[in-house]
């Protein structure tokens, strides 16, 4: 078995979790739609889409949302509110701070968009101590496209069983797996503790 050199991290539902509800909550309180309409609205909207694939700015976000709810509030307001809905997983903060001090190089890799990544960079200590980020809105493309596993690789400089990646969802790993990376899916961060430690890459822990 090879032991891996890097480890990559999906960060919602693996490194933080979070809930789109809080924020249609809020935008709903400011608007002419109902929570379930905003959550509607968010889900089958393809602009969440445009703007994680970096098709559309956040300005053209924010007046997507607005023409749909009528939200009355600024584009500030806005950015805060669809930002300020993560919170850490905290036993999976202590996997990576734990490989970190094993001196084994991380990296995150992202569906996501700027508002989030600016919100978690500013509020999450965690999220400053990783060799690189390859963000979904910056490639130009979305996990599980082949464009953003490669870039993942381009700026690691590793690939197949070298690379151990964690992800919460089956399409994204099944991705890695294909290209050779070793792979966990996150069901629960037990499970992923003991996968990471039979990975071999913690056997000391
Ligand atoms: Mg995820």
């Amino acid at each position: 078995m090879t032991i891996p050199e890097v480890v990559v991290f999906d960060l919602g539902k693996v490194l933080v979790d979070f809930d789109y509800g809080i924020a249609a909550r809020k935008i709903a309180a400011r608007g002419d739609l109902d929570d379930d309409d905003v959550k509607g609205f968010l889900d089958r909207s393809p602009a969440p889409y445009h703007y994680e694939t970096g098709l559309i700015t956040r300005r053209e976000f924010f007046e997507a949302v607005r023409k749909a709810t009528s939200f009355d509030g600024s584009f500030e307001e806005f950015g805060s509110f669809f930002a300020d809905i993560f919170w850490e997983i905290p036993s999976m903060i202590e996997m990576h701070a734990t490989l970190r001090r094993h001196g084994i190089p991380t990296y995150i890799f992202s569906n996501t968009n700027d508002l989030a990544v600016e919100h978690i960079r500013r509020n999450f200590p965690f999220f400053s101590n990783f060799d690189g980020y390859i963000l979904s809105y910056e490639v130009g493309a979305m996990k599980p496209d082949a464009k953003i596993y490669e870039a993942l690789e381009k700026m690691s400089g590793k690939r197949s069983a070298n690379i151990l990646y964690l992800d919460d969802r089956t399409e994204n790993i099944a991705a890695g797996a294909a290209r050779g990376w070793q792979v966990i899916l996150q069901e629960s961060p037990e499970k992923s503790w003991a996968a990471m430690k039979e990975s071999g890459l913690l056997s000391r822990v």
